[in-house]
């Protein structure tokens, strides 16, 4: 599986897996600075830099924002 941009550091460290324990939650977390962050089961909302359907909701305890997989692009 391919490695994605971690939007906190950066790095191409970002990987998902899916928790089966808990309902097939998508888990996405990072090698690098240990981000851990749940995939909301919204659906996915236009990125206007890919002009794609390509930002997932990603939430945790302390934060909770947009992402872009493909441009690595972050909103609120
Ligand atoms: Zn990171
Ligand atoms: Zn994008």
């Amino acid at each position: 599986m391919a490695n994605h941009n971690c939007p906190k550091c950066k790095q191409e460290t970002f990987t998902w897996y899916v928790d089966e324990e808990f309902s097939s939650i998508t888990i996405w977390s990072c090698s690098n600075c240990d981000l851990q962050i749940f995939e909301d089961d919204r659906d996915e909302i236009y990125c206007e830099k890919c002009e794609d359907n390509t930002k997932t909701f990603l939430k945790n305890e302390e934060e909770e924002f947009w992402w872009c997989s493909i441009c690595n692009t972050t909103t609120k």
